[in-house]
């Protein structure tokens, strides 16, 4: 499986290749290119969020919440400091989050309902 610093590389050049193609491509072109960024951003999610237990205030026995992924923001440079990536693990139906510096944090953390409210 990809990791998240090769889906992130996917995310940057596909977004880039839409921005230098609106100009010259047709809608329905530019939305095969917008279904692609959804679908890598969709497997970066799950990447992040996987093994990642169900809301337990929003899941009921037929409506199971699985929690969502993402890079709450990606690592950059300030002067010579390296800033990490911050991911965050939380549910899309009400404001559970957890965040930590690694997917694999994150997701520790939400399974044992470390919330960061
Ligand atoms: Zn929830």
């Amino acid at each position: 499986m990809r990791g998240v610093p090769e889906i992130l590389s996917d995310i940057h050049s596909q977004k880039a290749a839409y921005a230098a193609a609106r100009e010259t491509e047709t809608t329905l072109q530019l939305e095969g290119r917008s279904t692609a960024i959804v679908g890598l951003q969709d497997e970066l999610s799950q990447f992040i969020a996987k093994d990642g237990i169900a809301c337990p205030q929003c899941s009921t026995e037929e409506d199971i919440a699985m929690p969502h992924g993402m890079i709450r923001c990606e690592p950059y440079r300030q002067g010579s400091k390296k800033v990490p990536a911050l991911f965050e693990v939380g549910c899309l139906r009400c404001p559970a989050r957890s965040q930590a510096y690694t997917p694999e944090a994150a997701v520790t953390r939400w399974n044992a309902k470390e919330y960061d409210l």
